[in-house]
């Protein structure tokens, strides 16, 4: 089967935003096999959006829309659809209670137009919105496919997955379940990643693998078709150990875990407290760390210590100590790991100093950063990075770091 991505809305043809909903349903649809010939983008025209259909109809089997879904005028894909294929435009009694449920819980007055939403072709397979108020649909006219998705990311990509996958795949007779697992990687890069597990990737059918870098980290995808969710498991999990027999030490978590939710986990795990001492990433650790609810029991405290005046007298860093090694050190990475440890009587104690930037640190180069981690009873373990973004990028990734060798720390407690 031919399948055709048209994607909705004079944004994108404005360049105000990308069509990642293009890329997403073609990657999915590479999983399942199917074949997309073309990618069209067209504005919220409908004389315009009717010539793509006619067009599309005579070169390909399943049409995939994204966008115009919404309660707006400027919404008119489904309108322009149904006028065009000859069905009528009926309301779908479950959606519509979804968003007259959704207005009474916001305690907000629902307009008319918001009705609209709730509309779909007359005999559709409705798909449902988990995650927003316009229902998807798809409809069968003369052996051509139309499936109408919302255009938010956040909705079409559950929406895809789970309501249209499982559409086309039955349109194929095939009774398979789809089941992916994402790997997640710090430190190494998607070039790195890649060649070092080009062998797998090379001999990849089913499952598939599927790299993607996105801001500050890199994933894996393995998925696999099965009969079952329990079946297509058992042939990810060889691939799953593979991977990490050669780069497994770059992984630190799986699906939708953050670098947050894994320290927060393994320090759960061994009911310990952490507390931080930050020098150039002013709290920019804490504040990540934090990002994951119920971090309450884990994190103790913590104390911004920028100024060396401020090491001395909030964490009693020798003065020696610094004159003789530097602020950007070790040492003091090291001490301030200890000390804010011992300050918060908390198990676990990070320290972090670094040249940010624009200008050196008393002759240290931007981007050198030290990470300082005390475990319970053990001579803390320092880490050096050195970095070659800009200053704030050089604090993002800082944090960031000092996350991920906390993971790894926590991670090998025994060893
Ligand atoms: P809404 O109910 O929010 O109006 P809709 O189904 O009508 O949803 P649009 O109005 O076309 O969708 O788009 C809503 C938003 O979704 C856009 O502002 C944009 O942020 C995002 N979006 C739309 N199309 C795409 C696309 N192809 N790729 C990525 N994002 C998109």
């Amino acid at each position: 089967m031919k399948v055709e991505i048209i994607a909705v809305g004079s944004e994108l043809l404005l360049g105000q935003i990308t069509n990642t909903n293009a890329s997403f349903i073609s990657s999915r649809l590479a999983e399942i096999g199917a074949d997309v010939h073309y990618h069209t983008v067209v504005g919220d025209n409908p004389a315009r959006l009717k010539e793509v259909i006619e067009v599309a109809e005579n070169r390909a089997d399943i049409l995939i829309f994204s966008g115009g879904l919404g309660p707006t005028k400027d919404d008119m894909t489904k309108e322009t659809i149904a006028a065009h294929i000859g069905v009528e435009l009926v309301s779908d009694n479950q959606a519509l209670l979804f968003i007259e449920n959704f207005f009474k819980r916001a305690n907000r007055k629902m307009t008319d137009n918001n009705k609209k939403q709730a509309l779909v072709f007359e005999g559709a397979t409705v798909l449902e919105n988990k995650t927003g108020m316009a229902p998807g649909m798809a409809v069968e006219k003369e052996g051509k496919h139309f499936i109408l998705l919302p255009g938010p990311p956040h909705e079409l990509h559950p929406m895809f997955t789970d309501e249209a996958i499982p559409y086309l795949l039955k349109l194929n007779g095939k009774q398979e379940v789809i089941t992916s697992r994402v790997l997640k990687f710090y430190v190494i890069g998607e070039a790195e990643l890649e060649h070092r597990i080009q062998p797998i990737l090379d001999k990849q059918t089913n499952p598939t693998i599927a790299p993607l870098a996105t801001e500050g980290a890199v994933t894996l995808r393995i998925t696999a078709k099965a009969a079952t969710v329990e079946e297509a498991n058992a042939l990810i999990d060889p691939v799953d150990e593979e991977i990490r027999s050669i780069v497994g030490e770059f992984i630190y978590g799986i699906d939708d875990d953050t670098l947050s939710s894994r320290v927060a986990e393994l320090l759960g795990q061994q009911g310990f407290t952490l507390a931080a001492a930050e020098s150039l990433t002013a709290g920019l650790f804490m504040a990540e760390f934090a990002t994951q609810p119920g971090v309450s029991s884990a994190l103790a405290g913590g104390v911004v210590v920028y100024d060396e005046k401020a090491k001395i007298e909030q964490l009693k860093i020798e003065k020696s100590l610094l004159d003789e090694y530097g602020v950007v050190s070790s040492e003091c990475a090291a001490s301030l790991a200890l000390n804010v440890q011992r300050k918060f009587s908390a198990n676990v104690g990070v320290g972090i100093t670094g040249a940010a930037g624009p200008t050196p640190h008393d002759g240290v180069p931007v981007g050198t950063v030290w990470i300082g981690i005390a475990l319970p009873g053990k001579k803390p373990k320092t880490y050096k990075l050195l970095l070659s973004g800009n200053r704030n990028s050089n604090r993002q990734r800082s944090a960031r770091f000092a996350l991920y060798y906390l993971i790894q720390e926590l991670s090998n407690l025994d060893h």
